[in-house]
């Protein structure tokens, strides 16, 4: 594997280069947020800020059609109709520059459920099969970054084709598997010992900063436990508004909702983010609701990352710490918190 070294002065012509090759994802500044788009070289890529939102949208688009239909009815004979239906399956070589180890790291949390023995989901596998992932050490993890707890790290490889660290007059590249070599190429000088003295540096520099971790694993059990537990839940969720941000940024929430939309004769079947955030999520054609209040709703979110999905998935837990839904909460809760006092909470009473 490579280790390549580009100037700051250089990067733009890079990712120009890239561009003809790929669709280019990077992170660029759009108002107060920072959100991943096409490199256009009119637009300042922003490296140092941590994204808003998560890289996901490169395999898990927020709205894609899946299939288009189309009937026709026979005027003779109108109980006879002939349906044509054609699978939509598109994607294109991308590569996301500037996501972060946490962001490679939670890819692999929709790869459990979408390339799984039960669920092969061949538009989402398409996607991620043309994507390369060159991730960005975080030289400043955040004081909502909490990637160590759940067994990554700013420097974290996990996931990722290319490892990115800045220095101090660019960046150093290391490949990490063969996609990440055809990216990366040959064009650029090696690194010299120097830069890579100064990569490990700041790599390590990253890792301290973090602290030490703090063992989430008895969650699993405990939610379990509070499941029923009314008081507990609504004292947790008092603040929130349901306005479905977490769920939207988080790069480890991988629902969706299906709807068709007919024009005449013909339409197409669309697929769109979900949110169980919100109250219409388990609505159900009654008017029936399993999940009435935000308590419900917290619940489940909470209650899927760190126990149910865990159950499913081998003990892996469906958040990579990123810390995205703390920073952009409205009302500020907090997820750690939230673990931290299910863990911590006295074992409810059984009931007789
Ligand atoms: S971002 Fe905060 S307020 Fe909005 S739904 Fe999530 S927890 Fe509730
Ligand atoms: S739950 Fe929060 S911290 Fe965990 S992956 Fe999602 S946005 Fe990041």
């Amino acid at each position: 594997m490579a280790a390549k070294f580009i100037a700051h002065t250089e990067l733009d012509a890079w990712l120009g280069r890239i561009s003809e090759r790929y669709r280019a994802l990077v992170p660029r500044r759009e108002g107060n947020a920072v959100v991943f788009r096409p490199f256009d070289p009119a637009m300042p890529v922003e490296l140092k800020a941590r994204p808003t939102e998560s890289p996901k949208a490169a395999v898990f688009p927020r709205c894609e059609a899946l299939l288009a239909y189309k009937y026709e009815k026979d005027p003779e004979e109108p109980g006879r109709v002939e349906v044509e239906v054609a699978e939509r399956r598109d994607g294109v070589p991308t590569v996301v520059i500037g996501g972060r180890p946490c962001d490679a790291a939670a890819f692999k949390t929709f790869d459990r459920v979408y390339d799984s023995d039960r669920v092969r989901d061949l538009n989402y596998l398409n996607r991620r099969e043309m994507t390369v992932l060159v991730s960005l050490v975080c030289s400043k993890p955040a004081t909502t970054c909490f990637c160590h707890w759940m067994g990554g790290g700013p420097a974290s490889t996990a996931g990722s084709d290319v490892l990115m660290t800045p220095v101090a007059d660019g960046h150093v590249f290391e490949t990490l598997t063969a996609r990440g070599d055809e990216v990366i190429g040959t064009e650029l000088p090696d690194a010299s010992d120097a830069q890579m003295t100064e990569a490990r540096k700041v790599q390590a520099a990253a890792e301290a900063a973090m602290g030490e971790p703090v063992d989430v694993g008895a969650a699993r059990e405990k939610l379990l436990a509070l499941f029923d537990d009314a008081g507990f839940w609504e004292a947790e969720s008092a603040k929130c508004i349901s306005c479905g941000v977490c769920t939207y940024l988080c790069p480890t929430c991988y629902c969706f909702n299906i709807t068709d939309e007919k024009f005449g004769h013909e339409g197409v079947r669309l697929r769109t983010w979900d949110y169980c955030m919100s109250h219409l999520f388990t609505m159900e054609a009654s008017g029936h609701n399993p999940r009435p209040t935000k308590a419900h709703r917290l619940k489940n979110r909470v209650g899927h990352k760190f126990s149910y999905y865990p159950s499913l998935h081998g003990g892996n837990i469906a958040c990579c710490g990123c810390g995205r839904c703390i920073r952009s909460c409205p009302a500020s809760v907090d997820i750690r918190a939230i673990v931290l006092n299910a863990i911590a909470a006295p074992a409810p009473r059984p009931k007789g």
